[in-house]
């Protein structure tokens, strides 16, 4: 009693599970009665309580062994009486005391010792710098303490240590004991200590908490998914009453899937596709994208094969059977299969077969007829226009609408995981394609790599390397040069008339006419032939002249029908005009009579050769060169080229020296067809000018080829054989060609040899007197002179 006398006492208020500390505001529900008559005591008097946590919650009227031996002394800051009788308090709390006795009852009194605050040392700044940093890490990570964020700003800009760690203690997620013993320690390093040791003991468990937390969460998320999807599931098919529907739907699939000779990967990919199938809404969006998935799957060959052959001679009875002439075609392809053998033999793999050549020259036909000897299939795709990697990849599966790449469409086509794959068009991927569609291209064909060819819709390996791949092309000069690198180039120049009559009579016709149903009710003359050749079509190849044979053979089928006749009636060449209309070229009308200031050169184009006739004329003017008729910049210089030289030149030509400083020469190429390989236009430029100043007519039989030097010389050109062929078709009878072409000639057919002159040429001197004749009569009509 001595001791309760001399401290200080103030109505006791018993806390169950909350512990107040310095500085604090905080809400408290009163309703026990000696606590009610505690705060009635106090707002009596000066308003000030003394707070202590019960050891115990459930104790009803705490003694002093059932109070935590500190609490802290508090002023109320207002009190609402409740309508249930009990009293909602807000109370700040002054400062820490220890408690030392209790006496009375409703209230019951509490004498305590205070303790003020120990002066905080400068050296505890590293410790709150850490204590707060724990801190902020410890409010991130305990999702379920959510502070106010001024109370945070608060407390992380609170300076003073023994506020830090009471502010902290006050907010934290710790036991009513912690938080009791922290309240008790008044030293406040100390207190700070004890803080950063709770703060970090909890940063663990939090840590620790998540990992469990997640893993059981993703096991949960797995098996509760997959059950609450299930059971949807089953709950709209039972709505739909399609269940039934389904399930044979996946079991029939699943039979599919377990006979389909898929690899090991494949198949898996397949199953698990199909589990997630099953998984889905029926006839929903995704539902139908994992269907077609698995429809392209189930498509594909996998281990379909058809039994190869590698016999040369039946590979030669075919490619005779199917196609005329070709002698060094047909060769080149037996020595190249000849040596595929061997070298397979041995593990190795050569290279592509590429056929370059006009369209029309027997190509894919020839493809086709390599696969029918070897006891393949055949599919064909073409390349042109193909910009795009996706293209031959496709897309991935997460585009709307994707789909498998050309490749694999192609391989679903063949049906068989080894056929004879014809790459149509190489040299027309895509102007701008570099880098992606060219290397998934090589990807294509590399052995190394095309066991495993990457679809990016497939997403499985697809192997392709039983594949026989053979390209085509109109020309090699577009064609990347790594792609090329790995070909065998085999070139088809294009056919003579007389190859052609040949081929449309024992090919095309038989053809078209069995197609058309009138095979053993017309035949057609070789004259007719001749002039579908020479006055409907105008190409290398035989395409169109198939064309216009099957139109001729429509015309008759539909012309029996009207007006049946008896044994087979013949197509001669005056039927022509009636059954196509009139000619749609007149050979006949090309320019027989000598040309003043127009000369006939010979152009290499991706169609096959094609003659070109440039024309010069000269016009009062300042010297200017003018050209036009579509020209590409390599035709221009070359042009220019030929009226340097010719300038140079004038004294020899008997040309006015002056000429060129008073007129205007305008160089034109009619036809507007730009030749691939422009200088090669040099030496016709260069006598259609002559011509034109010189008054000397060119010979209108001759045609030339040839790049021209600015002194005259006349260099190499391309495509020699594809010119000799389309001068040889045009009826012309004279060549000249550069003198360093003249050992390719061994290369062009014997019938364009024998039919044409071939003069090679190594100056403009020479050019000049095979190809102008004389002075015409009256020079002064076609020479332009000056007017004054
Ligand atoms: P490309 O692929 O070179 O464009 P195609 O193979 O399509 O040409 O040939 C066009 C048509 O001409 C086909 O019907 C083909 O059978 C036929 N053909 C081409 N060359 C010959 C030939 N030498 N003998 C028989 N038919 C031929």
């Amino acid at each position: 009693m001595r001791l309760f006398n001399k401290h200080p006492k103030l109505p006791l208020l018993a806390l169950r599970d909350l512990v107040v500390f310095p500085r604090a505001t905080v809400r408290i529900d009163v309703g026990r009665p000696a606590s009610l008559a505690a705060v009635e005591a106090a707002l009596a008097r000066d308003g000030r309580l003394f707070l202590a946590t019960q050891r115990t919650p459930e104790v009803e009227a705490p003694g002093p062994e059932d109070l935590y031996p500190h609490g802290v002394v508090a002023e109320i800051r207002r009190s609402t009486r409740m309508a249930d009788g009990t009293v909602q308090l807000i109370v700040e709390a002054i400062e820490r005391g220890r408690l030392l006795g209790l006496g009375g009852k409703d209230p019951v009194w509490a004498s305590y010792e205070p303790l003020p605050e120990g002066a905080a040392s400068a050296e505890l700044a590293p410790l709150v710098a850490e204590v707060k940093k724990a801190f902020e890490r410890y409010l991130m990570a305990h999702k379920a303490l959510r502070l106010d964020r001024h109370r945070v700003d608060a407390i992380l800009g609170e300076a003073d240590p023994a506020a830090l760690a009471d502010a902290i203690a006050q907010e934290a997620d710790w036991q009513t004991e912690e938080k009791a013993a922290l309240l008790g320690e008044p030293e406040p390093g100390r207190r700070l200590e004890r803080v950063l040791a709770l703060l970090l003991r909890d940063l663990e468990r939090l840590d620790l908490d998540r990992k469990i937390a997640a893993r059981v969460k993703q096991q949960m998320d797995q098996n509760q998914r997959e059950y609450y999807l299930r059971e949807q599931m089953r709950a709209i098919q039972a709505e739909l009453g399609g269940g039934q529907d389904l399930a044979s739907e996946v079991e029939e699939l699943r039979e599919r899937i377990e006979k389909k000779g898929f690899p090991e990967e494949v198949k898996e990919k397949a199953l698990k596709e199909l589990a997630r199938y099953e998984r889905l809404q029926p006839g929903s969006p995704e539902a139908g994208v994992v269907r077609t998935y698995l429809d392209w799957l189930l498509d594909l060959p996998w281990s379909e094969a058809s039994e190869e052959v590698l016999d040369l001679g039946r590979t030669r009875a075919i490619l005779d059977r199917d196609h005329h002439g070709l002698e060094d075609v047909k060769d080149r392809i037996l020595e190249f299969l000849a040596v595929q053998k061997l070298a397979g033999e041995d593990g190795a793999k050569g290279p592509i077969l590429l056929l370059v050549g006009p369209p029309g020259v027997g190509k894919t036909s020839l493809g086709r007829s390599v696969a029918e000897s070897m006891n393949r299939n055949f599919v064909r795709v073409s390349l042109g226009g193909v910009r795009d990697e996706a293209e031959i990849r496709g897309h991935r599966r997460t585009y709307v609408g994707a789909l498998p790449g050309k490749i694999i469409q192609s391989m679903k086509k063949a049906g068989t995981i080894n056929p004879v794959f014809l790459l149509d068009e190489v040299d027309k991927l895509g102007a701008d394609w570099r880098g992606d569609p060219a290397s998934a291209l090589l990807e294509v064909l590399d052995p190394e790599q095309n066991k495993a060819f990457q679809d990016h819709y497939l997403e499985v390996p697809y192997d392709l390397s039983r594949v026989f791949f053979i390209a085509t092309a109109n020309t090699t000069s577009s064609i990347p040069r790594p792609l090329l690198d790995r070909m065998e180039v085999i070139e088809i120049p294009g056919y003579t008339p007389l190859e052609k009559r040949a081929i449309a009579i024992k090919h095309l016709w038989p053809k078209v006419a069995k197609r058309a149903g009138v095979a053993d009710k017309v035949e057609i003359a070789p004259e007719a032939v001749d002039r579908i050749i020479a006055e409907y079509t105008d190409e290398a190849g035989v395409r169109n002249l198939e064309r216009t044979l099957a139109k001729v053979a429509r015309r008759l089928a539909r012309a029996y029908l009207e007006n049946p006749w008896t044994g087979p009636r013949s197509v001669e060449p005056g039927d022509l005009p009636e059954l196509l209309g009139p000619p749609l070229h007149r050979p006949d009308r090309r320019e027989k009579a000598p040309m003043l200031g127009a000369a006939t050169g010979l152009a290499w184009t991706e169609t096959g050769g094609r003659l070109l006739v440039v024309e010069a004329l000269a016009v009062p003017g300042k010297g200017r060169i003018r050209l036009t008729g579509n020209l590409g910049e390599v035709m221009k210089e070359s042009a220019e080229a030929a009226v340097s030289y010719l300038r140079a030149h004038a004294g020899e030509w008997g040309l006015d020296p002056d000429f060129f400083e008073k007129f205007d020469l305008h160089v034109h190429v009619p036809e507007g067809a730009v030749p691939k390989d422009g200088p090669s236009a040099g030496i016709t430029v260069a006598t259609a000018v002559a011509s034109a100043l010189s008054g000397r007519p060119v010979r209108p039989d001759l045609a030339m080829t040839g790049e021209i030097t600015l002194r005259g010389r006349v260099l190499p050109i391309g495509g020699l054989k594809e010119k000799l062929l389309a001068a040889y078709n045009a009826g012309i009878k004279e060549v000249l060609i550069p003198r360093e072409n003249e050992p390719q000639l061994e290369e062009v057919p014997e019938e364009v040899r024998k039919g044409l002159v071939i003069r090679p040429v190594a100056s403009m001197d020479e050019v000049f007197q095979a190809a102008l004749l004389p002075p015409a009569e009256e020079p002064g009509t076609a020479r332009p002179r000056p007017r004054a």
